[in-house]
């Protein structure tokens, strides 16, 4: 007999079905037993009543043990019925059990919420952690979101590109993560902190719209609800503006509330916009939170913030080892075009503008982007301002001033912060819980045991000693 989905079985009432699925519950009751059946599609009831040929080996089962049932599809006495749960009004009378798995018991409950289980437990045991009601939904709601994204943009004559993961180190910020290879011993692999440059590439290539649902790898230190790897929805768009991206992005984030989360309220459309000096000066931070009413889980706050200022002062966390100046967002970025001569001429750098938008939500960034230096002397600017020399400059960002001498288009795009993003709209207080297989806050993987060490003949295959 084929399988039924536990979803369809109250279509087959008074039918006789086989379903495969978990146990959830156990119930013996000496004379009768219950148990509660779980597959991806939902739960159901199941009884093994006293003449049941399935009552002995009903006896032996425990919950989370994977189960083959053959069972008749009866509609429960109106007194009986449930109409808050699935399947409330049926009930599965339990003829037959095949065991296909057995379980041990499991390190801690999955049923209830596990938020209140030690983390590192949970993130150990992630497999069983994902069987939970509030994390399957979660997952699920994730991929929701990401086809609705995705067919969005498909729509919009965006197509999806995979870019590298093995490339080379550019100062973005971070620090990167690197891989070493073996074939050219004593050099490294860099993984991307974000898609930027192939972005970019991809539109000297002609794409003209791009999108990638994007991991990107950043070692920085352990702060608080990072993640060293994370998923940006990445997006590049030629012959556009600061307004094209951002009435855009804006349009999709309306559709993505309405569509997917019609219980939430969007607190003004269009999103408002604030400076970034107005933002500093009012809430003391760039992400501010404007809801007005924060004890309110369906309030959706957005908001732009612009007007930044394209230069600050390097500080001690000096990562890319620039001089006075570094980049405040992101090195390719435009600045206004009234700041331009000041730019050129390299003045007043503190008071250049650069078309950078951030978006934000209830407090948190969950995306930005700019305009981009598309040309080769304007992009080289923003190096020198950096004080980086003519070979570090050649070194680390030749090839883009190369091809930008070859015709680049005037472009520009955004990445959002996916999971910050599926955070929020799921109310969750962190983005581990809406990432399938997250690392501790310390960028450990406890499930597999990841950073771990390395055999020595793998090391010495590709030229390692460890200091
Ligand atoms: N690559 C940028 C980032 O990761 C986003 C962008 O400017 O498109 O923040």
């Amino acid at each position: 007999m084929n399988r039924t989905k536990i979803n369809e079985l109250s279509k087959k009432i008074n039918e006789t079905v086989v379903i495969k699925c978990w146990i959830s519950i156990c119930r013996n009751q000496g004379k009768m037993i219950f148990l509660d059946f779980r597959d991806a599609s939902g739960i159901v009831q199941g009884v093994i009543l006293s003449d049941s040929a399935a009552l002995e080996v009903g006896r032996s089962l425990r919950t989370e043990w994977v189960v083959e049932v053959t069972g008749k599809v009866n509609e429960r006495p109106e007194r009986n019925k449930k109409n808050d749960v699935q399947n409330g009004d049926i009930e599965l009378e339990v003829l037959d059990v095949q065991i296909l798995n057995k379980a041990e018991t499991l390190p801690f409950p999955i049923d209830g919420d596990t938020r209140s289980v030690d983390e590192n437990i949970r993130l150990k045991y992630r497999y069983l952690d994902l069987r939970n009601d509030r994390m399957q939904k979660n997952i699920r709601n994730r991929s929701m979101v990401q086809k609705f994204l995705r067919d969005y943009l498909y729509n919009e004559n965006f197509i999806e590109i995979e870019t590298p993961l093995l490339s080379a180190p550019t100062p973005e910020g971070s620090r990167s993560f690197v891989v070493p290879s073996r074939i050219w011993k004593g050099d490294f692999y860099s993984l991307p902190q974000s898609p930027q440059q192939y972005k970019q590439l991809l539109m000297v290539g002609g794409f003209e719209k791009y999108f990638q649902f994007a991991k990107c790898m950043r070692d920085e230190d352990t702060r608080g609800d990072r993640q060293p790897e994370f998923t940006q929805l990445d997006m590049e768009m030629s012959f556009t503006s600061e307004e094209g991206i951002m009435q855009l992005n804006e349009k999709m984030l309306i559709d993505l509330v309405s569509v997917n989360y019609p219980q939430k309220k969007i607190q003004q459309v269009p999103f408002p916009r604030m400076s970034y000096a107005e933002a500093m000066e009012k809430y003391g931070n760039d992400r501010p939170d404007i809801r007005n009413d924060k004890n309110d889980p369906n309030l959706l706050a957005f908001l732009w913030v612009i007007d930044f200022p394209m230069f600050e002062k390097t500080g001690e966390d000096n990562v890319d080892n620039t001089g006075e100046w570094t980049f405040t967002h992101n090195p390719f970025s435009k600045p206004k075009d009234q700041f331009m001569e000041d730019f050129m001429n390299m003045k007043n750098i503190a008071g250049i503008l650069t078309t950078q938008y951030d978006i934000t939500l209830n407090g948190f960034e969950i995306g930005g982007g700019s305009i981009r230096n598309y040309e080769s002397a304007t992009l080289k600017k923003t190096f020198e301002i950096m004080d980086y020399d003519e070979d570090r400059i050649q070194v680390n960002f030749g090839h883009m001033l190369k091809a930008f001498d070859f015709g680049a288009p005037p472009h520009g795009g955004i990445a959002w912060g996916f999971d910050r993003l599926m955070m929020l709209l799921e109310n969750e207080p962190n983005i581990r819980e809406v990432i399938p297989f997250a690392k501790t806050g310390e960028g450990k993987d406890l499930m597999m045991n990841a950073p771990c060490d390395i055999s020595s003949a793998q090391k010495s295959e590709l030229g390692i000693k460890i200091v």
